[in-house]
C-alpha cells in the first residue's frame, strides 16, 4: 500500500554513475524496477534525472582542450541521448513508456512557458506516460541555469502539485555535520520553519553539481509551500516503494509540510531569480503584511528601485533593507514611483500574487 497518488523521484548523478565515471546500468534498472512497480500500482511519476554530462563524459575523447561551458554543452548532447535510450528501453521491458521534457530555467520565468511546461506533462500522466525531466545542459549556461537538478525538481514538484519529493542521493539523508564524519547524526526529521542551516554542509558532491546545503534549501522552501519533501540514499534495494509505504524501514531525512500554499504563490516564490526591481516598505506596511494576509498598498511604500514593467516580479524589502518577500506587481516603476506614499489607492502587489519569506 502506498500512501501517495503523484509523486516527484529525483535521481542524482552519484546515483547514476560508477566510481570510473560511467553511467551504472545495473543500478538505473534496479531503479526503473521499482519506479515500474508504483507506476502499475497506479502512481503518477515524474523522474528528474541527472547523469547526462557524466554519461557523455566517459564516451568521447575531445580533440582539443575544452572550456567549461563546452564541456558540458559537448557532454550532455551525447549523454542526454545515452540516458534517455537507456530508460526508455528499461521502462518497455516493464511495457511502460517514457518521454523526455529538456527546460531551462528561463522557462520557469515566464508564466506562459511554465504552464506549456505543466500542461505537457499532466496529458503525459493522463496516458500513463513518464515524463523523464533533465535540464537543457546544452543551451543553458552559467547565469541562467538551476543550481542543480535539486532545484529543478523541487520546481517540477511545486508545478506539477506533487504530494511528495523524493530525493535520492548516495547518502542516506541531511546530517547534523559531514555526511562522511562518523560522528555526524543524521537528521530524521524537520518541521516547518525549524531551521538547521547552520549544521548542513556546504561540501558539493563529484559527479553532480548539488550538495546538502542546496538539498536543505529546495527542501525546506517547498515543505513550507505544503509538499513532503524526504532525502534519501538511492542505492539501497528496493529504497523507493519502501518510502512512500506508510511506515518505511530505511533511514531518510523527510521535511514536514506546512499548509498548502496557492498554485500562483508557488509559482512566485520560486521566481525570486527573476526579480526586477524592488518595492521599499515602511515598518507598518511590513507589519501589516507579516500579520493579516494584506495586500501590499502604495501607501506603506518608501521608496522603488530598479525598472520594470506591469507584471514583473519584484523584490519587497522592509525599513531595515531585509527581503521579506516577492510580488507580482501592477504597474510599471514610473506609476509605482508616482504612488509612493499615496492613500485610498489600490494595491499595488495583491494578496493572491504576493509571496512572503
Ligand atoms: N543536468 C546535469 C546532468 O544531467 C546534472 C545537474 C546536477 O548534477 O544537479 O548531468
Amino acid at each position: 500500500m502506498y500512501i501517495y497518488r503523484r509523486v516527484v523521484v529525483k535521481i542524482g548523478s552519484n546515483v547514476l554513475t560508477r566510481k570510473d565515471g560511467t553511467l551504472d546500468v545495473t543500478r538505473m534498472s534496479a531503479l526503473v524496477d521499482q519506479l515500474a512497480e508504483l507506476h502499475k500500482a497506479g502512481l503518477e511519476l515524474i523522474l528528474v534525472s541527472s547523469g547526462a554530462v557524466a554519461a557523455g563524459r566517459s564516451e568521447i575523447q575531445a580533440s582539443r582542450k575544452l572550456g567549461q561551458v563546452e564541456q558540458r554543452q559537448l557532454y550532455s548532447a551525447i549523454g542526454q541521448a545515452i540516458l534517455i535510450n537507456k530508460y526508455y528501453d528499461l521502462f518497455r521491458d516493464h511495457n511502460i513508456v517514457c518521454g523526455q521534457i529538456l527546460t531551462t530555467k528561463e522557462n520557469f520565468a515566464d508564466r506562459r512557458h511554465y504552464l506549456n511546461q505543466k500542461n505537457c506533462m499532466e496529458v503525459m500522466l493522463e496516458n500513463k506516460v513518464i515524463p523523464i525531466v533533465n535540464e537543457n545542459d546544452t543551451v543553458s549556461v552559467t547565469e541562467l541555469m538551476f543550481t542543480d537538478n535539486d532545484e529543478l525538481s523541487g520546481l517540477i514538484a511545486g508545478m506539477m502539485n506533487a504530494e511528495l519529493l523524493l530525493i535520492l542521493s548516495n547518502v542516506d539523508g541531511i546530517y547534523k555535520g559531514h555526511p562522511d564524519d562518523p560522528q555526524s547524526e543524521l537528521i530524521r526529521e524537520i518541521l516547518p520553519k525549524q531551521e538547521l542551516r547552520q549544521f548542513i554542509s556546504t561540501d558539493r558532491s563529484a559527479t553532480g553539481r548539488g550538495g546538502m546545503r542546496t538539498k536543505y534549501n529546495i527542501a525546506s522552501k517547498l515543505a513550507e509551500e505544503g509538499i513532503r519533501v524526504i532525502i534519501a540514499n538511492g542505492k539501497i534495494e528496493n529504497i523507493i516503494p519502501d518510502l512512500l509505504s506508510p511506515k518505511p524501514r530505511n533511514k531518510h531525512s523527510l521535511f514536514l509540510p506546512a499548509e498548502k500554499t496557492s498554485a500562483i504563490k508557488k509559482w512566485i516564490a520560486h521566481s525570486e531569480g527573476f526579480a526586477k526591481g524592488e518595492v521599499h516598505i515602511n515598518q507598518g506596511c511590513a507589519f501589516a503584511l507579516m500579520q493579516n494576509q494584506a495586500s501590499l498598498l502604495p501607501v506603506g511604500i518608501e521608496r522603488i528601485g530598479g525598472e520594470f514593467e506591469k507584471g514583473d516580479i519584484v523584490r519587497v524589502v522592509d525599513h531595515e533593507g531585509r527581503q521579506i518577500g516577492v510580488g507580482k506587481i501592477r504597474c510599471d516603476s514610473k506609476a509605482a514611483r508616482s504612488l509612493i506614499g499615496s492613500k485610498g489607492q489600490k494595491a499595488l502587489i495583491h494578496y493572491d500574487y504576493l509571496y512572503l519569506e
